[in-house]
Order: C-alpha cells, then sequence, then structure tokens
C-alpha cells in the first residue's frame, strides 16, 4: 500500500539521536533549546516553545491567551479534533467558523459575519484559532485585522505548515498570529516522533508557556512571590504540566530541520505534478490562498459527484483495494459525537459538509517517486471516468 503521508529518515538523523543517547541529557538538556533557537531563527520568530506534541502545544497557548470557563473559542470544522478541544481543556465553549468552499480553511468573510453577531449578543470569542489546512495558512491580514478589531487572540494551528510562508514571510513569525503552533508527528513535514512547538514573539507570553509546560514551576526570582530560600528553591505559581519533550526527540526534529527545504521542494514537484496530471478529471483541485505559500502536507482533491458515475465512498475504498492508501481530512468536527453533545447538529456548517462528502487525500510525500504517482493517478482516471458495473 502507498501510504497517503510518511516520514523521511536518514543516517544523520539517526545519529542524530545516537549521540544524544550517549549523552548526559535525555531530557531537559541543551538539545532542546537548540531546537527551539533553530526553529524560531528558520521562521523568524523570536521565541520558541518545544513540548512534546501539538495537542499540548495548543493547550498551553489556550491557557496562555487567558482562556478559561466562561470564555469562547473559534476554529474550522475542517480540521483535526485537536483544534477544538484544546479550549475544551482550558473549560471554554468551542464553536466553529465554515470553510471557504475554494481553500478549504476558515472563510474570513463568515468570521467577519459571525464576529458582528457576536459583538451584538456579547458572545465574542476569546481565542481564534486559525488552521492553516493541508500546508497553506489562511487569509491571516484579515483574520488578524479581526483580532485587532474584536479583540480576540489569534492562534495559528500551523500543524501542517512547518517550512511554509504567507504575505512573503515564513509561517510562525508572528506578523499576524500571537502565537503559531507547529506538529512534528510522523505525517507531518518534519518529525521528532512525537512533538509539538509554539512560536512567538513576545517574551511573557514565551515564559508563560514555558512555565505551563513544566507544572507552572519557576526558578527565575522575578516571578517569585518571596526571596528564595536558597540554591534548591523553585516555586509554582499556577497550574501547569509536564509537557515536556526529550532531548531525543529534539535532537531527531533538528537534524530534520536541515532537510526541510528538500522536504518542501518536492512536495511542491508533487503537488505541480499532481495538478498537471489530474486537470482533465471532473476533480476540484486544491486552490491557492491569495499571499500563500503552501507546504503541501496534503493533496485533496474534491470528487464532482454529477459528473461521477461512483459515490464518493466506492472511489475511496477501490483505491485502497488498488494498495493507495488515500485517507479523508476530515471529517467535520461538529459532527463527532462528543460536539453534538454540546449542541452541534448535520447542517451547521454545510461547506465544511459538502467538502467532507467530496474530499480524498492523495498520497503525497517526499520519498513518494514519480512512477507510483503516476499509478495513484491513472487508478484515480480509471475509477471515476469508466461508468461503474451495472
Ligand atoms: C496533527 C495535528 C494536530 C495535533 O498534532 P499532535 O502533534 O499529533 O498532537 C493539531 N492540529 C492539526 C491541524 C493537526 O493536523
Amino acid at each position: 500500500m502507498i501510504p497517503y503521508g510518511r516520514q523521511s529518515l536518514d543516517q544523520a538523523d539517526i545519529d542524530a539521536v545516537v549521540a544524544v543517547l550517549q549523552s548526559d541529557w535525555l531530557t531537559q538538556g541543551p538539545t532542546i533549546e537548540r531546537f527551539e533557537q533553530a526553529m524560531a531563527a528558520r521562521c523568524e520568530a523570536g521565541h520558541g516553545v518545544a513540548v512534546c506534541n501539538a495537542t499540548a502545544a495548543l493547550h498551553i497557548a489556550c491557557l496562555a491567551a487567558g482562556l478559561g470557563p466562561g470564555d469562547r473559542l473559534w476554529t474550522t470544522p475542517n480540521t483535526f479534533l485537536a483544534s477544538a478541544n484544546c479550549g475544551r481543556y482550558c473549560g471554554a465553549e468551542v464553536d466553529f467558523v465554515d470553510i471557504d468552499p475554494h481553500t478549504w480553511n476558515m472563510d474570513a468573510r463568515a468570521l467577519a459575519h459571525k464576529l458582528e453577531a457576536a459583538e451584538r449578543t456579547g458572545s465574542l470569542p476569546k481565542v481564534v484559532v486559525a488552521v492553516a489546512f493541508s500546508g497553506q495558512s489562511c487569509d491571516m491580514r484579515t483574520m488578524a485585522q479581526l483580532a485587532q478589531r474584536y479583540g480576540f487572540v489569534l492562534i495559528e494551528d500551523a500543524s501542517h505548515a512547518v517550512g511554509a510562508s504567507y504575505a512573503g514571510r515564513p509561517v510562525g513569525c508572528g506578523e499576524f498570529a500571537a502565537m503559531t503552533v507547529f506538529s512534528f508527528h510522523p505525517v507531518k513535514i518534519i518529525t521528532s516522533a512525537e512533538g509539538g512547538m509554539v512560536l512567538t514573539n513576545s517574551p511573557q507570553l514565551a515564559d508563560h508557556l514555558r512555565r505551563l509546560r513544566s507544572h507552572g514551576m519557576t526558578r527565575d526570582p522575578a516571578h517569585m512571590t518571596e526571596p528564595s530560600h536558597g540554591p534548591w528553591y523553585y516555586q509554582q505559581t499556577e497550574l501547569g504540566f509536564n509537557y515536556r519533550i526529550t532531548d531525543l526527540q529534539a535532537a531527531l526534529g533538528l537534524s530534520q530541520l536541515d532537510k526541510l527545504d528538500a522536504f518542501i521542494a518536492r512536495r511542491r514537484h508533487l503537488a505541480a505534478r499532481y495538478e498537471r496530471l489530474l486537470a482533465d478529471l471532473p476533480l476540484t483541485l486544491p486552490q491557492a490562498q491569495e499571499q500563500a505559500q503552501s507546504a503541501w502536507h496534503l493533496y485533496v482533491v474534491r470528487l464532482q459527484p454529477e459528473r461521477i458515475r461512483r459515490s464518493h465512498r466506492e472511489v475511496f475504498e477501490a483505491l485502497r483495494e488498488a494498495g493507495v492508501g488515500v485517507n479523508l481530512h476530515y471529517i467535520p468536527v461538529h459532527l463527532q459525537p462528543y460536539y453534538r453533545d454540546q449542541g452541534f447538529a448535520a447542517g451547521d456548517f454545510p461547506e465544511a459538509e459538502r467538502y467532507y462528502a467530496e474530499a480524498i487525500s492523495l498520497p503525497l510525500f517526499p520519498a513518494l517517486g514519480d512512477e507510483q504517482q503516476t499509478y495513484v493517478v491513472e487508478q484515480l482516471r480509471q475509477l471515476i471516468q469508466e461508468p461503474a458495473q451495472p
């Protein structure tokens, strides 16, 4: 089976991890800071705070933004569960903004309308999580203006978008979002096995994120309520977590970062090739968001149901049977039983639901060969061009 995504590791990655195993520090050592600084430098951000995964990163980013019970977090329904769950971890109410029918990202106009209505009813969100779906940022310029106007904290969930750029600068630079979150899960652009990071330009937010990562503890006298008792002394000033990443993982992430440009170049090549090879088929192909250069985490196509005899499910299952490991990103989050229990129902976000009925993620990862890709395209072509068997 050709998977939809997979990591690319080389000997340098293996050597980097082994070197940490032979060192004095398996966790809380110097490699974590080197990884944070390298990511921050690469993304033109002031500070990086590495944690055990992007879900934890989203959680502490929301806490650092001040999100708590009685507050609201808005995100897109077309995302992984974590972009919404982070709000629930903080005790906040979660709501969604429907997607743009072309980019499949949160629709900035829909966000503006919903904010207008929420202002009238006194139910504005404290945090908006803008997900860079498939690797391309949302209309961040407009969303940042809305953040100013309505006073919410804009967090970019750029789990798909390590190495992407927007308005000529790297995603994560903090020009538009107060905090940007990356994931280093193996299916994402670069991996640390498990791992995540928050980037920010605010030293206060970075400090707070570091405390939240480690039990709410501080050894910095400036954050203490009384003078230090001695060299052993630390204080817990709020409730935090153990969300630390290990030095083993940071070493892998750091080594992978050396290959980021090559990974992105290969992903762009494959995406451009899909676009060429699929152009004549009854499919809707990904459309570029203005100003955004995608990292191409995913290559999603939408079947045009009125022009295809087979159902979405039939095409999906037949591709899997032909050894093409297609996937579906995403089941609209508001339709999950957990969120239905919070009051959501089918029909609430029709663009995301229509998208879900048509979308298929095709294999896309750096080691995918051109011939394998051609095979994927030919299988898809046969399925959607030929009439179904009676
Ligand atoms: C993968 C992903 C996450 C969660 O990442 P983990 O590192 O697995 O916790 C969050 N948001 C989006 C959009 C993702 O794709």
